[in-house]
């Protein structure tokens, strides 16, 4: 709200003292000089009105409208400063509430004013500090600085200084950091004449600032010591894998020799076995000999074939792992080898094998010794894993481009967790009825190696106490594979019923028949 300047009543009434009576002096001039003729005839009564018109009306009229318009202005004065107090009043009642200390001091730096929250951040009281120099709030080595002189002088110059963080002290000595914001006051000619200061008390702030600090330090600190351990621990893992890594190429160059060695110790046990497997049959012929020494050859030609098994198992291993496996893939008929398997593997005491064909033919690309190898192998096992008075089943079927065969007993079975751990090399179930059964733990192995060798899978299925049926596909042969004269059937799949299997003793093998 604009505020009127102060001094105009003043300096009017001042004018007027001198004005009314000169401007009445010269209006009676005025009548006197240039009305008295025109007046002069009038009759004595028109004279006597127009004199009190002219000195009983006019001056007071004048003296009335003067006294009217000061009034005016008084009232209007008195209404500003009424304004202004209570203005004052208000901006001095949120200083004295402000939680901030707020003081003025003038260009000397003593304190002219200090308010509530000066009193509580400081403890001085208004009473005990007005007038005092502002050092009392600083301390000792600040003040040998020149700190409050420069806070002045800088105010002075640049008119204010705002967010100087300090460390001034209180009535009882205590230390404090101040955020300082002071301004300049000037007086109406625009002459300093102190400067008012807002002082806000954050060593609380600052404390919980240099803690979080602190805090971070040592976090560094940490890291940099967890960082160094992880990277030492780093190197010591970098050497282990070397060391690991030498050790694997060591171990590869070990594995190496070895399937050397075994393939060829192998190959030179082949051949003194097949001398002495002859040899034995030699003997068995015989007519003439003792029982006894009859079941003393049984016993040699059982061992000797075991041990023909095995050598046959290491020497396929080691050309298995070495990716050295010749194969002889043709249309195989599976019927006729599953029939004359279940013919001729039928274990001690000979059991009966049932055979489960569909009324298609079943023609798989396939080596027929491979296949024979891998049916002997899951028939030996299920006629061992299963009591003699259960039955032992071989069948087949075609499924999706595959053909399809499967081998089930009704014996032991076998775990769930081992399911996959039994096509592992060298790998054994505990039976835990401590029934001895011959083997070492590589049948599945090199059954598993030689179907995939084949392009066929091979898994198992089992429920424990109930049996296990072991599965193995094998790829499907067509008319196109090269049987001479056949043709593909309609829906392109089997092969032509014309090639259906001849009864098992009078069929050549079909590989011997292509
Ligand atoms: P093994 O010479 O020991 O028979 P295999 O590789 O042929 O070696 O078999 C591995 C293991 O799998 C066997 O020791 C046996 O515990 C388990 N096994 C294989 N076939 C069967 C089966 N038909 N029933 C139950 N367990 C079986």
């Amino acid at each position: 709200m604009p505020v009127p300047p102060r001094t105009r009543p003043i300096e009017l009434v001042e004018r007027l003292r001198w004005g009314l009576p000169i401007l009445i002096f010269l209006f009676v001039v005025f009548h006197q000089l240039f009305t008295l003729d025109w007046i002069d005839p009038l009759p004595t009564p028109l004279r006597f009105i127009a004199g009190l018109l002219v000195y009983g009306l006019i001056g007071p009229l004048m003296a009335w409208w003067v006294f009217t318009w000061i009034a005016a202005h008084l009232r209007e004065q008195q209404r500003i400063e009424q304004q202004m107090r209570e203005r004052e009043q208000y901006l001095a009642s949120i200083t004295t509430a402000s939680s901030d200390a707020i003081m003025s001091v003038d260009t000397c730096g003593c304190i002219q004013s200090w308010n509530q929250g000066a009193q509580t951040i400081f403890g001085w009281t208004a009473d005990e500090i007005l007038g005092q120099s502002m050092d009392v709030l600083v301390p000792a080595e600040r003040q040998a600085r020149g700190e409050p002189a420069n806070i002045l002088v800088t105010v002075a110059k640049r008119g204010a200084i705002s967010h100087y963080e300090t460390e001034w002290m209180r009535k009882d000595s205590r230390h404090l950091v101040v955020d300082v914001t002071s301004n300049v006051l000037t007086d109406a000619t625009g002459q300093m004449i102190g400067s008012a200061t807002i002082i806000r008390d954050i060593t609380a702030r600052k404390r919980a600032e240099e803690q979080v600090r602190e805090l971070n330090r040592e976090l560094e600190k940490r890291v940099d010591k967890r960082t160094r351990q992880l990277n030492i621990a780093l190197q010591q893992l970098q050497g282990r894998a070397d060391e690991l890594e030498r050790a694997n190429e060591e171990l590869t160059e070990l594995d190496h020799l070895k399937s050397e060695f075994v393939s060829m110790v192998s190959h030179e046990l082949r051949a003194p076995l097949t001398n002495i497997n002859g040899s034995v049959e030699l003997l068995v012929s015989d007519t003439g000999l003792e029982p006894g020494q009859r079941a003393m050859l049984h016993i040699i030609r059982e061992q000797t074939q075991r041990l023909t098994r095995l050598v046959q198992g290491i020497l396929n291993v080691s050309r298995i792992e070495a990716g050295r496996l010749t194969l002889h893939q043709e249309p195989l008929d599976v019927s006729y080898v599953l029939t004359r398997v279940a013919k001729n593997t039928r274990g001690a005491p000979p059991r009966d094998i049932e055979v489960d064909l569909p009324a298609y033919p079943l023609m798989a690309w396939a080596d027929l010794d491979r296949v024979e190898e891998v049916l002997v192998n899951l028939v030996d096992n299920a006629l061992k894993y299963s009591p003699p008075d259960t039955p032992v089943r071989l069948s087949g079927y075609n499924a999706a481009h595959q053909i399809v065969i499967a081998v089930s007993d009704n014996g032991i079975g076998i775990p769930p967790d081992q399911l996959e751990r039994i096509f592992e090399k060298f790998h054994r179930l505990e039976q835990g009825d401590n029934r001895e059964t011959y083997g070492h733990g590589l049948g599945l192995y090199i059954a598993r190696g030689l179907v995939q060798a084949l392009g066929g899978r091979m898994w198992a299925e089992s429920m424990p106490g109930r049996g296990s049926t072991f599965y193995f596909t094998l790829p499907q042969a067509y008319a196109s594979d090269g049987l001479p004269g056949a043709s593909r059937p309609a829906d392109g799949l089997l092969w032509p019923a014309a090639t259906a299997p001849t009864p098992l003793d009078e069929a050549p093998s079909p590989r011997s028949a292509s």
